[in-house]
């Protein structure tokens, strides 16, 4: 694509989605009758995922040559993702200690939401446990992509053993790769429409604007010290990425577009196509794009557990439980943990959640508290959580390219 079609793309993409915000606000319910067109829109993004995925990190771990680059770029990519989730959470904590959204809350819920019945046994060990399927299709089904990914890495890391027989399957791995990423740049021109469908629908199924503005009152200091707090985590990525590549501000505008999908969809693993393309076209280095960026979009959460630290305390004050420095240590890691274990897929946070309550001994009644804007605020830091993600893939390039 064209310098110039790449700008126009922005544009019409920004333009779809202020126009489905103001849509939905004033149009209300009647905008439901447009959401198939959002449908549409994800359906096509999630269709490409498993063979993206699958022949990204094959050829981009094949192509890194030996199996101890990649434990260093690996470890290196580890240790950059869970550091700055680590980060957010601090600044999640920092936010929601001063501006205290929970004391003066007085309507408590009384019922577990339904949506997080399920995940009460959630634990370490399942989540271990999870990281390899015994059966790939079955997770393909389920769009469980961490085993898939790791399936790939081990293949690709064995494919590079094999000498002489290894190339033709390296080489099939790379065509299906650059055969899907042409796949993307043309689900790229839906997304103007699809991104104006998703918001528009999504913002008439909570009522329209003045519904959706009733129930962001209820709950206004914590919106804002999420927002707060997605908002600080997002500028100190910009300057972390600058200290790194002199380049904070041109690639953040070349990522603007998966940043835009990522607000409409509230999905980091239906974005991760166009992420994957935003990054090749700002240069990013093709085997830290494969890579970087699929691993990223499944355990990275920057955006996810910054929340869910200023969720668990908003609980912890609206109910008058105090928690000091050992439990909010406890917060701490299990945010990073819990935010680590979410899938990329809309209110995975939401349910994750419940192993940090649980962990401070908090009632997970308090989920229901945060319902009703947990949709808007899902996609902010969806966005932060893309964003992690690409600066990752930015920052480990240099690592790559050494
Ligand atoms: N929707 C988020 C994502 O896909 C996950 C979450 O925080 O619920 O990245």
């Amino acid at each position: 694509m064209s310098f110039q079609g790449h700008n126009t793309l922005l544009w019409a993409i920004l333009a779809g989605a202020l126009g489905g915000i103001f849509s939905g606000w004033f149009f209300g319910e009647s905008m439901l009758a447009i959401e198939w067109l959002g449908t549409l829109f994800l359906n096509a993004l999630k269709m490409t995922i498993i063979p993206l995925i699958v022949a990204a990190v094959i050829s981009g771990v094949a192509s890194m040559g030996n199996v101890r680059k990649l434990g260093r770029v690996g470890g290196l990519t580890v240790l950059y993702y869970v550091s700055t989730t680590a980060l957010a959470v601090l600044i999640g904590l920092v936010v929601v200690n001063l501006i205290q959204p929970g004391s003066g809350i007085t309507e408590l819920s009384h019922a577990v939401p339904e949506k997080v019945i399920t995940l009460e046994t959630a634990s370490f060990t399942n989540i271990i446990l999870s990281l390899i399927t015994p059966n790939l299709i079955a997770s393909a089904v389920e769009f469980d992509l961490l085993p898939i990914i790791i399936f790939s890495l081990l293949f690709a890391a064995a494919l590079t053993t094999v000498g002489e027989k290894g190339k033709v399957v390296i080489r099939f791995f790379d065509g299906l790769n650059e055969v899907m990423m042409k796949l993307v740049i043309w689900l790229m021109y839906l997304a103007p429409v699809g991104i104006f469908a998703l918001i528009a629908a999504r913002l008439g199924a909570a009522g329209g604007g003045a519904a959706f503005w009733n129930e962001i009152s209820a709950v206004g200091w914590y919106c804002v010290a999420v927002l707060l707090g997605l908002l600080i985590h997002f500028l100190l990525l910009i300057a972390i990425l600058h200290l790194f590549s002199h380049q904070g501000m041109a690639y953040l505008k070349s990522m603007m577009r998966a940043l835009v999908t990522a607000f409409g969809t509230a999905s980091s693993t239906a974005t991760l196509p166009l992420t994957m393309e935003c990054a090749l076209e700002a240069g990013i280095d093709k085997r830290a794009v494969k890579f970087v960026l699929p691993l990223g979009a499944t355990v990275n959460m920057d955006g996810t557990a910054l929340y869910e630290a200023v969720a668990v305390m908003f609980i912890a004050q609206a109910y008058g439980i105090h928690m000091g420095a050992t439990e909010q240590i406890i917060i701490f890691i299990t945010a990073t943990l819990a935010a680590i274990g979410a899938a990329g897929i809309p209110q995975a946070g939401l349910v994750t959640m419940v192993i940090v309550l649980t962990a401070v001994n908090l009632p997970l009644e308090g989920i229901g508290l945060l319902l009703a804007v947990d949709w808007f605020l899902d996609r902010f830091r969806t966005m932060v959580n893309v964003w992690g993600d690409s600066t990752g893939a930015a920052i480990i390039e240099r690592v790559i390219s050494d």
